[in-house]
C-alpha cells in the first residue's frame, strides 16, 4: 500500500484526489549494533533509499503530484540537486504528465542524472548553482503555470511527515534523538512537524531532540547566514540558502536540538563505516548525521545509551563516482587456484 493510501486520515485528500502510488514508504528501520557499539548508543538508520526512486524526496512527490492533478496542472517543473529531479520525474512518468527538472551543470551525481533522463523528462542544465535554479524555477513555474513541485510546494513537507510517522509506529514511540541531514530544510522541518502532530494525536508519549547535520562547506544554518558559494562532495546537501531555514530553525528549537556540520572528510569516513559495520550503502549527504554522532562522541557530547533515528536519505548507489574513489580496488589474480587461494586468508584480507 503506498502513502496515500496508508495515512489517508491525516493527509489533505480529497473526493477527487487522484490515487497516485508508486509504493513509496514503508522503508526498512534497521538497528545497525554493529556502529552503535562504537558510539556506545542504541543506534537505527530509516533506509529512505529503499523508496521507488531511491530516496525520501518520494513521500512528498506522490502528494504534491497527486495535488497537481487535482489542480488540473500540465505540467511538473522543479530545480533539484538531483533527487528532487529523479523522484518528480518518477512521479511524472507514472501519471502522465510532462516534467522538466532544471539542475545546476555537471554537478549532479551520475545515478540520479541518469535517473531523470530515463524516466524521461526534460533535463536542462542550468551553469549556475542550485540556488540559482531554483530562483529560474519559480520564475518559470508562475510564467507558464507549471505546478513547482520543490520544497516550497506545501504538500511535498506534509508528505514527508510520513517518515517520522513510520519511525513511531514501528518503534511505538519516538527516539530520543532524530539525526537528518540538511539541506534546503525541508525534511528536518516535516519530520518535526510529523512528531509534533502524532504527540498531539496522543500516538507518542514525548518528540524526540532534532538534530540537524549541514556539510561544513555549506552551512549557513550553522554559521546563522547565507553560504553564497556552497562546495561538498555531498551534492544532495550543497544549497546556501535554505528555503525552509526559519521553520528548520523553529524545529531545532522547539525541539531542544541544535544544527552541527561535518567536514567532507568525516562525511565519507561515515559513509565507509555505514557500509562496512552496517551493511547500508548510504549517499554521502545521508552519511553527514552519522559523521555527527562520531564527532559529538569524540567531543563527548554524545549521551551513552540514548536511542538514535538517522534519516538514510538516499541509495548509495545514486553516487557510485564518490564511493569508487574511497573504496579501494578488486584484487585481481591469475586464473589459477594457487594464485586465488594466495589472497583467500581465514579472517579475511582486508
Ligand atoms: C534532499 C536531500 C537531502 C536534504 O533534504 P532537505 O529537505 O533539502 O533538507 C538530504 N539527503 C538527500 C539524499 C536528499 O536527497
Amino acid at each position: 500500500m503506498g502513502l496515500l493510501a496508508r495515512y489517508a486520515p491525516l493527509l489533505p485528500l480529497t473526493a477527487s484526489t487522484p490515487s497516485v502510488n508508486l509504493e513509496e514508504g514503508n522503508t526498512p528501520l534497521i538497528r545497525l549494533p554493529r556502529v552503535g557499539e562504537q558510539l556506545e548508543i542504541d543506534l537505527w538508520g530509516k533506509f529512505e533509499g529503499c523508496n521507488p526512486s531511491g530516496s525520501f524526496k518520494d513521500r512528498g512527490m506522490v502528494l504534491a503530484v497527486a495535488k497537481a492533478l487535482e489542480d488540473g496542472a500540465r505540467a511538473l517543473i522543479c530545480a533539484s540537486t538531483g533527487n528532487t529531479s529523479a523522484s518528480a520525474a518518477a512521479y511524472a512518468a507514472a501519471t502522465g504528465l510532462p516534467c522538466y527538472v532544471l539542475l545546476p551543470a555537471g554537478r549532479v551525481a551520475l545515478g540520479k542524472l541518469a535517473q531523470a533522463l530515463i524516466y524521461g523528462a526534460t533535463v536542462v542544465a542550468v551553469r549556475g548553482n542550485f540556488d540559482r535554479a531554483l530562483e529560474l524555477a519559480r520564475e518559470a513555474a508562475k510564467e507558464r503555470g507549471f505546478a513547482m513541485v520543490n520544497s516550497v510546494n506545501p504538500y511535498r513537507l506534509v508528505g514527508q511527515r510520513t517518515g517520522a510517522w513510520e519511525v513511531c509506529d514501528a518503534l511505538s514511540a519516538a527516539p530520543d534523538w532524530h539525526a537528518i541531514p540538511v539541506g534546503n530544510a525541508g525534511n528536518v522541518s516535516a519530520c518535526w512537524a510529523g512528531y509534533t502532530e502524532y504527540r498531539r494525536l496522543g500516538k507518542i508519549p514525548k518528540t524526540p531532540r532534532m538534530m540537524g547535520f549541514q556539510a561544513a562547506g555549506a552551512a549557513p544554518l550553522v554559521t546563522g547566514r547565507p553560504c553564497p558559494d556552497p562546495e561538498t562532495v555531498a551534492t544532495a546537501i550543497r544549497i546556501g540558502n535554505p528555503v525552509s531555514a526559519d521553520l528548520a530553525r523553529a524545529a531545532i528549537t522547539e525541539s531542544g536540538g541544535e544544527f552541527n556540520s561535518v567536514t567532507d572528510e568525516e562525511i565519507l569516513s561515515a559513509q565507509r563505516l555505514l557500509a562496512s559495520f552496517g551493511g547500508v550503502f548510504a549517499e554521502p549527504a545521508s552519511c553527514a548525521p552519522l559523521a555527527g554522532l562520531v564527532k559529538l562522541k569524540r567531543l563527548g557530547r554524545l549521551p551513552r545509551d540514548i536511542r538514535v533515528v538517522m534519516v538514510l536519505t538516499g541509495n548509495g548507489l545514486k553516487d557510485p563516482d564518490t564511493a569508487m574513489k574511497q573504496a579501494g580496488r578488486p584484487i585481481e589474480v591469475g586464473d589459477t587456484l594457487k594464485e586465488l587461494l594466495s589472497v583467500l586468508r581465514p579472517g579475511g584480507v582486508r
